[in-house]
């Protein structure tokens, strides 16, 4: 009996450390389950031992937070679908509800607009209206229901710029003499409380770019030392997190969780991933990593973040399946504690390339062959990279605004003998575009629902298409047919 529980104790122990986690940011692109059911083995593969599943608006919310839901919410059965896929593969589940900022999911919707710290922004939720904390423990009561038996859940409770503005919270700083990061802290401390009290085997998470400014008298007595693990994040390529955080941290935190970035984290608006970029992110955090240790009694392990938008109404940013290929090296660079050729020819083996994986994708003219789940995204998207330099290379030439431009086009005041070669070369543009869209909207549905193919197309492919397709309509409307081939 007694060996027994050690044995389950030193099971734990190991558990309980050393994660590599995939962060599942769903508020963008979220994957379908027939997807999920195929990158979840390969995230096993590829040495994660978790997820980190952001549901924000995708998660099945009924009763008062039905309105939270969005239209396309994973149902319930594909809640557990997803839980029974991470146990297959033996990987753990922590779910992350946002619970103070990145709040537009909810507050956008005219029901909890009462909610705002500021009538006028969705972001962050008023902490001194009772109605907010019931709200976010509604929220954790109903994710915690679908999620059985969990160690770790996390409150998000990063980037929360709007505090202490309302004229509520600024009687309440007033009479209780508080300051902003007071308010922050009793907010937090009050959710973090309910979770302790009512899932008293859950240990919950945040991130902790609110308190890394904090000094530490001011964080001793903030009340969070044993509510709570923070998660530090940090995606640069040099650190660039205040020197004394892990001595302030350690003073409260035993037990400490790490933050780096496999895509979304190099611009709101990228949607190829240089992976050569996050190399550099994780090597800096493995040396982090290596001098810091000694500080905490356990280094929970690592959350490897994979952004889908930079906020709510942000555009979609890089896509999972065209980033697998950055999350295997990255997985791989904190598994082994370095980047090096042989691990670069493992994970191209994972990943099924017939040769390394391209490290830039920037200068390919072209997908090299690999067969992993969504390569035929990863291809597209490289394409589309290639598509959209020629774009850019004819649209900047300036052969176009001296020979061609929509007035001269317009009155048909053209030379054919520039006309007719600019024309032929926008004409022949737009033919590749078309074969391009069909390939990528068929790529892309196979992976995701119709609503995140519609918005990339819009977003990032159709406006170019259109323009290419206007110049040659305005063409041939104005008599100049004969000059397009
Ligand atoms: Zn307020």
């Amino acid at each position: 009996m007694h060996t027994n529980r050690c044995y389950t104790a030193d099971r734990m122990n190991l558990m309980d450390q050393n994660h590599r986690l995939v962060h599942l940011d769903l508020k963008g692109a979220p994957p379908r389950v027939e997807y999920l059911e195929q990158v979840i083995p390969l995230f096993k593969k590829l040495g994660a031992t978790g997820l980190l599943i952001e549901y924000e608006d995708m998660f099945p919310y009924y009763g008062d937070l039905e309105e939270v839901a969005s239209q396309h919410a994973y149902s319930k059965e594909a809640i557990y679908r997803i839980q029974q896929l991470a146990e297959e593969n033996s990987l753990i589940i922590i779910p992350l509800v946002q619970s103070f900022g990145h709040f537009e999911f909810v507050l956008k919707h005219e029901k909890f607009r009462s909610l705002r710290e500021v009538p006028n922004y969705p972001m962050a939720l008023c902490p001194s209206n009772p109605d907010s904390l019931m709200a976010v423990c509604m929220m954790i009561d109903q994710v915690m229901e679908l999620h059985q038996g969990l160690r770790w859940f996390h409150i998000g409770a990063d980037e929360v710029y709007h505090i202490g503005i309302c004229d509520k919270c600024k009687k309440r700083m007033h009479v209780q003499n508080l300051t902003q990061q007071q308010l922050f802290f009793s907010h937090c401390k009050a959710v973090l409380n309910y979770i302790k009290v009512k899932y008293p085997s859950v240990t919950a998470i945040m991130w902790d770019d609110m308190l890394r400014h904090t000094e530490l008298p001011v964080l001793l007595e903030s009340g969070l030392a044993g509510l709570v693990e923070p998660m530090v994040w940090h995606y640069l390529t040099k650190f660039l997190l205040p020197p004394d955080i892990w001595d302030k941290f350690s003073k409260l935190f035993p037990n400490i969780w790490f933050g780096s970035a496999f895509k979304g984290a190099t611009g709101s608006n990228m949607y190829l991933t240089n992976i050569g970029y996050h190399i550099e992110n994780h090597l800096v955090w493995v040396s982090l990593q290596e001098k810091e240790k000694q500080k905490f009694q356990t280094i929970r392990g690592y959350a490897v973040t994979g952004w889908s938008r930079y906020d709510h109404y942000a555009v979609l940013c890089e896509l999972l399946p065209q980033a697998l290929p950055s999350l295997g090296i990255c997985l791989s660079v904190l598994n082994k504690g370095t980047f090096n050729a042989d691990l670069h020819n493992g994970v191209s083996a994972v990943l099924k390339f017939k040769s390394h994986l391209p490290i830039s994708p920037f200068q390919c003219l072209g997908a090299p062959p690999c067969d992993f789940p969504g390569h035929k995204v990863y291809r597209d998207m490289l394409d589309f990279n290639h598509l959209e330099a020629s774009y850019e290379d004819l649209m900047h030439n300036e052969s176009i605004f001296t020979w061609m431009n929509e007035y001269q086009i317009k009155r048909n005041f053209v030379n054919p003998v520039h006309v007719g070669p600019l024309l032929n070369a926008v004409a022949k543009l737009l033919e590749s575009f078309r074969i391009l869209k069909a390939r990528l909207q068929s790529s892309l549905s196979e992976v995701f629902y119709d609503t995140a193919t519609e918005e990339w197309m819009n977003v990032y492919f159709f406006p170019k298409k259109h323009k290419l397709k206007d110049i040659i309509e305005n063409a041939r409307n104005s008599g100049l047919s004969s000059l397009i081939e």
